[in-house]
């Protein structure tokens, strides 16, 4: 079924069982539900926990992550992201529970560069689409971690 709200391709930062990972965003920090009772985190985002059944709680994590995959796209497959191709989509492993891989954008970095489990961090910054004019929603961006020596 397509999807008609006026605000696509915008998440749906009203639907209940997301909001808490928009929230988190926009108070920058990446929030994954976690059971109060088994401690599992658990993303997808559920309405209790799949393991016990418990009540999940939208729970701040470090943002930081792997790389697990990513792709360039350079074609715009909606005319909404005509503005921002090329850009880096990608899964990235959350180091607190490596088999839940966020799906975001890498940014602030040559895809040349990118390296299967790189460290990566998360960055918090607005999604804008020309076709939705005035609206942004807040979304963790991930960028490679700065090598410290
Ligand atoms: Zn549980």
């Amino acid at each position: 079924m397509a999807i008609t709200r006026a605000d696509f391709p915008l998440p749906d930062v009203s639907d209940d069982l997301v909001a808490g990972y928009f929230f988190g965003a926009a108070a920058g920090e990446v929030r994954i539900p976690r059971c109060s009772a088994c401690d599992r985190w658990c993303w997808y985002p559920e309405a209790a926990c799949p393991g016990c059944g418990g009540e999940l709680v939208w729970t701040a994590t470090t943002g930081r992550a792997t790389l697990f995959s990513w792709a360039v796209v350079w074609r715009a497959f909606l005319p909404a992201f005509a503005d921002i191709v090329p850009f880096v989509t990608a899964l990235v492993a959350l180091e607190e529970e490596p088999s839940i891989r966020l799906v975001t954008m890498i940014i602030d970095v040559s895809s040349e560069s990118l390296v299967a489990d790189m460290p990566v961090e998360a960055v918090f910054r607005p999604l804008r689409f020309p076709t939705v004019p005035d609206r942004e929603v807040i979304v963790p961006m991930f960028r490679p971690i700065e090598a410290v020596s």
